[in-house]
């Protein structure tokens, strides 16, 4: 079976994915199971030969069959040629990072990014030769003004944490173009089920597969799609420095990811209504969600995402104040307290004292977080459940 004709149910559901029952001659498994071996054994020099010239399954480093199907759908969900998976979010920002740029080069990095891609931008790869410049993606003029000789890449967020702050896809990747660039997305505060950001111009897209496209909180892993000659190189590189990611682990986020499009649509639909009634929470000082006609960039995100989606992250503002935000998170019921997001369930997270506790006072105060934002990762729970437990506890924080 070509890898098209696993999908050919529906080219918007990840739901679908057909390629993955193993003909056993008399029956065939319903499951794709887990190819737990670390090498496999070829009769001869010949067939050994044809399977490395066909990136057949030689070592498991390299690659082996739950990597392909993850890889597959995965394609399938960003509308990428290709895709490749590897160990963690972060492994593939640093190889696509790499795939794209080389010493001496340039990259236009969004002000806007999640807290280690930062630190990999800002003070890790200037180490090897690298020069960056972060700049508002909103402030086209400012973006255009970044642009040196040596300029090679651009890299932004689709939606960035946790303020939900968007970026206008098609537009940065035409200035990209123009300057005969490339531009890499990380889509996973997104997510492929709001945007897909390749059939807006981006060259390369980044999820983070622990997120939204496993939903499960069992597994870490990233993923990078894009075109059949980047990932190419990706592939080259990612076997090279070993991010491979395990068969169990691939399996995993297969088998998260079949719910994908239910989970998503379902935690997309509670997200605008946590939002909506945040708002009308007079103990509530600020709601940020891009569904709210209130949210600075409303319209851009109902001109660039999926209909009736604005993504399932959502910010708001207690009273600047430590101990009140201690109590609400103490008075939390259902709802659980993690630095992670998109799995299945709400949690919520305290930004000023985990992804943001590097900033400088004055950045902090710059970016508008403090001591009382709370950040929301709406699960699917059911809509009224998750409004209560969140009304109740800013209630008893007070
Ligand atoms: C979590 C996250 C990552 C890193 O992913 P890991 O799987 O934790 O390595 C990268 N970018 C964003 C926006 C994330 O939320």
């Amino acid at each position: 079976m070509s890898s098209k004709d696993k999908f050919i149910f529906s080219d918007e559901s990840a739901n679908l994915y057909l390629g993955d029952s193993v003909d056993l001659g008399y029956s065939t498994t319903e499951s794709f199971p887990i190819y737990q071996t670390s090498s496999y054994t070829f009769p001869d020099l010949k067939t050994s030969l044809e399977a490395r010239k066909i990136k057949g399954y030689v070592y498991g480093r390299t690659n082996h069959p739950n990597y392909t199907s993850l890889s597959e759908l995965v394609a399938h969900m960003e509308k990428g040629e290709a895709a490749w998976v590897v160990s963690s979010g972060m492994f593939a920002i640093f190889i696509s990072l790499i795939t794209l740029v080389k010493a001496g080069d340039h990259i236009v990095c969004s002000a806007n990014l999640y807290g280690e891609t930062h630190e990999i931008l800002k003070n890790l790869l200037t180490q090897y030769g690298l020069e960056t410049t972060f700049v508002d993606f909103n402030d086209k003029t400012a973006v255009e003004r970044a642009i040196q000789p040596n300029t090679k890449l651009f890299y932004g967020e689709v939606i960035a944490n946790p303020l939900t702050i968007l970026m206008d896809v098609a537009m940065i990747a035409d200035i990209a173009h123009k300057a005969d660039c490339k531009l890499i997305i990380d889509n996973t505060f997104s997510s492929p089920y709001v945007i897909k950001p390749l059939t807006l111009g981006a060259d390369l897209v980044i999820n983070s597969l622990t997120k939204y496209i496993n939903g499960h909180f069992d597994v870490i892993g990233g993923a990078i799609a894009a075109s059949e000659e980047i990932i190419d190189r990706v592939r080259f590189l990612s076997k090279i420095f070993g991010g491979c990611l395990a068969p169990f682990a691939c399996w995993l986020a297969l088998r998260g990811a079949r719910t994908f499009d239910l989970r998503l649509e379902k935690q997309n639909k509670n997200a605008i209504k946590l939002a909506k009634a945040l708002e009308q929470n007079p103990l509530v000082a600020k709601v940020l969600h891009p569904s709210l006609a209130s949210h600075p960039q409303h319209e851009l995100a109902k001109r660039i995402f999926r209909k009736d989606a604005y993504g399932a992250m959502l910010s708001f503002n207690l009273e600047d104040d430590l101990e009140q935000a201690d109590k609400f998170i103490k008075s939390l019921k259902m709802v659980g307290f993690a630095s992670t997001l998109g799995g299945f369930r709400t949690t919520v997270a305290h930004p000023y004292s985990s992804s943001h506790k590097e900033l400088s006072a004055e950045e902090k105060a710059k970016t508008g977080i403090h001591n009382g934002t709370i950040r929301v990762s709406v699960g699917m729970e059911n809509a009224a459940d998750i409004i209560r437990d969140i009304s109740d506890a800013i209630k008893a924080s007070k």
